[in-house]
C-alpha cells in the first residue's frame, strides 16, 4: 500500500470518526480495519458506476457485431427492468449500466418506419409461408389467409411468381418486422384483393373488380419473309397470328402462295383493364391479305344459329377442303387405293370404296372437315365405324376404328381436325388401318381425287343480318386503324 492510501484513510477516519482521540489499541485497530473495508467498498461502487472510456467503446463494439442479439437483450432487459428498479429510487435513466442510455448517446435509438415491399411467391411456397420469411408470426399470417377466403381468395390458388404488396412497420435501423398492415395480391388483372387490419388488430379483406372493357385493334403490315415472322414483328400476338393462319389455311398456300412485299391486315378484339394492361386477346373479327393484286378479306359472322364462321363480303363460306389422311399419324402409307379390283375367289369384281391408309392400333383419326356426326356405331365388316355429314353435297366415313373419341356420337358437331376415334381393326379387317371413304351425293367416290369443300353459304335473312355485321365490323377497322396511326 502507498503512503497516499494510508493518509487518506486516516483523513477519513478523522472525518467520520467524531470522538475523542484515542491511543491505537485493540477496539482502534478493528476501527481501522472497518473503515478500510468502507473505504474500498466506496471505491468499488465508484468504479462499477462509471465505466472507463475504454468499455463504452468495447460495448459498442458488441453492439455494432450483432444488433439483432442486443435488441432481444435489450428487450428482455426491459422485461425484467419494474423487479429490478422497483426498488431502487434512481430511475432508468440514471444507470450508466443500461446499455440503452449507451445508445441513446449515440443516436441510435429504435424507431418505426413504414415501408413498402413486394413478395415474390416462389415455387413451392405457400401464403403463410411467404409471410413468416418476412417474420410474420404464424398465428398473424393465418388469420390474414382466413380473412382473404372470406374475400374469395383461396391462398391455396397462388401460383409461383405471384407478386404480395405489402405496406409494413419496421423497427429502424434494425429493419425488425413489428407489423405488416396491408397487403395487396392482384391473382389476375381484373380482380384484386386488399388486406388491411381492422381497429381490433385483425385482418379484413375485401376484393375489388377490375372494369374491363373492349378495345379493337387494328395491325397492318408488309410481308418479306413470312406471314408469321410478318405478324410477330407487328405486334400481334401470338394466338391471333395462329388463328390468322388457320382462317387462311385452305385459301392460301403459304408457302408459294405468298411473295414479298404482300401485306396484312388483321382486326381483333381483347379485353383490357383500366390502366390498359391487356388482359385476354380475344377474336379475330377481320382478317385480310393483299396478295399481288388478289385481296382476300374475311369477316368473322356468328349465324342465328350460333355457328360461327368466316365469310367473304358477300357472305360466300370460306371453303375448306376436305382432309385426304385425315390421321395424326401423317407419314401413314396407303395400303389399299379406291377402285373396282377382281376377287381372286370369288371371280367377282368388288368396289374398294376407300382408301386405307396404315398406321399403328390406337393413332388418332381426325375430322376431315366441320360437320355433323351421323354414325358412331358397329357396321358389320366396317367394324367401329363413323360417318360425318359435311354439307348437303358431302360426307366422310372412317372404318376399322379400335374405339370412338369420347363424345362422338350421332347429332353431335366437329371441327376439321378434331380428333373422333382412334385406328383399330375392327370388322373385316386384316390389321390395324384406317378406312376412310368420301361419300358425294350418295356415293362413294375416290378421296384422293375430290375436290370438295365444307361451308355453307348465307342466303335471305341470314344474308342480310351479316352484311349488318359487315359494315359495323368495317366501322372498327377504320376506327382502329385512326387509334394505330395516332399512337
Ligand atoms: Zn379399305
Amino acid at each position: 500500500m502507498s503512503s497516499f492510501d494510508m493518509s487518506g484513510t486516516n483523513a477519513m477516519r478523522d472525518e467520520w470518526y467524531e470522538g475523542p482521540r484515542k491511543p491505537l489499541n485493540g477496539q482502534g485497530i478493528m476501527l481501522f480495519l472497518y473503515s478500510m473495508v468502507v473505504t474500498f467498498a466506496l471505491v468499488l461502487v465508484i468504479c462499477k458506476n462509471f465505466e472507463s472510456p475504454e468499455q463504452i467503446v468495447a460495448e459498442e463494439q458488441r453492439a455494432e457485431e450483432g444488433r439483432r442479439d442486443n435488441v432481444a437483450q435489450v428487450a428482455a432487459r426491459s422485461m425484467e427492468a419494474p423487479e429490478v428498479y422497483e426498488d431502487e429510487a434512481s430511475g432508468e435513466q440514471e444507470s450508466f449500466d443500461n446499455p440503452d442510455v449507451t445508445w441513446s448517446v449515440q443516436g441510435e435509438e429504435s424507431q418505426p418506419e413504414v415501408k413498402d415491399d413486394v413478395l415474390i411467391v416462389e415455387k413451392g411456397d405457400n401464403f403463410i409461408g411467404v409471410l413468416q420469411r418476412i417474420g410474420m408470426e404464424y398465428a398473424e399470417a393465418s388469420q390474414a389467409a382466413g380473412a382473404l377466403k372470406k374475400a374469395g381468395f383461396d391462398v391455396r390458388s397462388l401460383q409461383a411468381g405471384q407478386k404480395i404488396n405489402i405496406t409494413k412497420t419496421v423497427d429502424v435501423p434494425f429493419g425488425e418486422l413489428l407489423s405488416v398492415d396491408k397487403m395487396v395480391i392482384e391473382p389476375s388483372a381484373n380482380i384484386k384483393y386488399t388486406v388491411t387490419r381492422n381497429e381490433d388488430e385483425k385482418y379484413v379483406a375485401e376484393a375489388e373488380q377490375q372494369e374491363l372493357k373492349t378495345e379493337n385493334k387494328v395491325v397492318k403490315g408488309i410481308i418479306h419473309s413470312s406471314l408469321a415472322a410478318a405478324m410477330s414483328n407487328a405486334g400481334v400476338p401470338s394466338n391471333i397470328v395462329s388463328n390468322f393462319t388457320n382462317v387462311f389455311r385452305y385459301k392460301v398456300n403459304f408457302r408459294s402462295g405468298i411473295r414479298e412485299g404482300d401485306t396484312f391486315k388483321v382486326l381483333f378484339d381483347r379485353k383490357m383493364t383500366a390502366d390498359g394492361r391487356v388482359f385476354k386477346n380475344g377474336n379475330i373479327l377481320y382478317a385480310e391479305l393483299q396478295l399481288g393484286k388478289n385481296k382476300i378479306a374475311l369477316y368473322r359472322y356468328k349465324d342465328s344459329s350460333g355457328n360461327i364462321d368466316y365469310y367473304d363480303e358477300k357472305g360466300l363460306a370460306l371453303k375448306r377442303g376436305l382432309v385426304r389422311k385425315p390421321l395424326e399419324f401423317s407419314s401413314a402409307r396407303i395400303s389399299s387405293r379406291f377402285g373396282w379390283r377382281r376377287h381372286p375367289i370369288l371371280k367377282q369384281r368388288i368396289l374398294h370404296s376407300g382408301v386405307d391408309y396404315a398406321a399403328p392400333t390406337g393413332s388418332r383419326i381426325y375430322a376431315s372437315g366441320d360437320g355433323v356426326v351421323t354414325r358412331a356405331q358397329w357396321v358389320g365388316g366396317y367394324g367401329r365405324y363413323v360417318t360425318i355429314r359435311h354439307n348437303s353435297e358431302y360426307s366422310t366415313g372412317y372404318a376399322h376404328m379400335s374405339g370412338f373419341a369420347r363424345g362422338i356420337k350421332p347429332g353431335v358437331r366437329v371441327k376439321q381436325g378434331q380428333v373422333i376415334g382412334f385406328v383399330g381393326s375392327t370388322g373385316r379387317s386384316t390389321g390395324p388401318h384406317l378406312h376412310f371413304e368420301v361419300i358425294k351425293n350418295g356415293k362413294k367416290v375416290d378421296p384422293l381425287k375430290i375436290q370438295a369443300a365444307t361451308g355453307a353459304n348465307l342466303t335471305g335473312k341470314e344474308l342480310q343480318r351479316f352484311k349488318v355485321e359487315v359494315k359495323k365490323i368495317l366501322a372498327m377497322a377504320e376506327e382502329g386503324e385512326k387509334v394505330a396511326s395516332a399512337q
